[in-house]
């Protein structure tokens, strides 16, 4: 069997094969193989030349990205002028939560995963998230939510840690951004998670109550959310692995008036941040980036194998 091949299997015994047990198996198994495959790699096992040694992905859910050009986003205006930032991505078209989510964190449009209900769903998800093919590749992973709908993404044993509700007793409106934050600081100076998925939910939350860019979601979500941004970056700059590590923020979709499920422009662009000590600061507005690629890009910068026939593709911007 070629690389081709076992690429091709891959990816077939993950879309058959529920059986989570099994599953890990295969998708082990395989990732040594494919791991072997890097001559006749597509590009996305190029190797990566940032040095980074752990990953943090925060998901801010309905962050419009004209909102973090308006008052009290002092952080989040930070990250937009000392990274690469693109104004202009895009989420899948269902822009929902839960359907954008399993999206962001398996590289998978919607035609492809097709969970297009937006509530909490019995069982999990039969696609492996990033989380779980790194941990297949021995990296530790952790999950830091805030709506208990997430939880179908995060099946036991798929992840090292779990924060969130439904999850170790607490509760729904106890996972808030500041909880989040402050939860993030305890675990990051305990263990060396290599990556780490951070959901907040307090602007979607805002946006559904007060409307979006409304006085309410400008003043009071986003600078609250802003907040906790500051205390994550504070506990990361702090730590000895500042200058290694990559903080990538986006969204799952954005909303106008009190909703986010159409294809108006306003739900569907998201914005896409990673800032890290080596990143040249760069806004990018002609490149089309797709809440899909989040799922390729992190992977490819830990060197890990993707999945075949995933629809996201590496953000190459990172690359010198
Ligand atoms: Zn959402």
């Amino acid at each position: 069997m070629n690389c081709i091949d076992m690429q091709k299997t891959s990816h077939l015994y993950s879309s058959l094969f529920n059986h989570r047990a099994l599953r890990l198996f295969l998708l082990t198994a395989f990732a040594v193989l494919l791991s072997s495959c890097s001559s006749q790699a597509t590009k996305y096992f190029t190797e990566s030349k940032l040095d980074i040694s752990n990953v943090v992905l925060i998901s801010i859910d309905g962050l419009r990205p004209d909102a973090i050009n308006k008052q009290n986003a002092e952080h989040l205006i930070k990250l937009t002028k000392s990274g690469l930032y693109f104004p202009n991505a895009k989420t899948i078209q269902r822009s929902v939560t839960l359907p954008s989510h399993i999206s962001m964190l398996t590289g998978l449009d919607i035609k492809q995963h097709k969970v297009s209900k937006n509530k909490s769903l019995p069982g999990h998800l039969s696609f492996p998230t990033i989380l779980e093919i790194l941990k297949s590749q021995g990296k530790k992973t952790a999950a830091l939510y805030s709506k208990k709908k997430l939880g179908f993404l995060f099946p036991p044993g798929s992840v090292d840690y779990i924060f969130g509700p439904g999850q170790n007793g607490i509760d729904y409106n106890q996972a808030n951004a500041n909880q989040l934050a402050a939860e993030f600081a305890r675990i990051w100076n305990q263990q060396n998670y290599h990556f780490t998925f951070i959901h907040i939910r307090e602007p979607d939350a805002y946006g559904h109550q007060y409307g979006w860019m409304s006085s309410e979601y400008l003043n009071q979500a986003i600078p609250l959310t802003d907040k906790a941004i500051g205390n994550i970056i504070n506990t990361i700059s702090k730590g000895e692995k500042a200058n290694n590590t990559l903080l990538i923020i986006t969204a799952d979709h954005g909303g106008k008036d009190k909703t986010h499920w159409s294809k108006r422009p306003e739900d569907l662009t998201i914005p896409w941040i990673a800032t890290h000590s080596q990143l040249t600061p760069e806004t990018i507005t002609d490149t089309q980036v797709n809440i899909v690629d989040t799922a390729p890009t992190i992977l490819h910068l830990f060197n890990a194998p993707l999945p075949k026939g995933i629809d996201g593709q590496v953000i190459k911007n990172f690359l010198p």
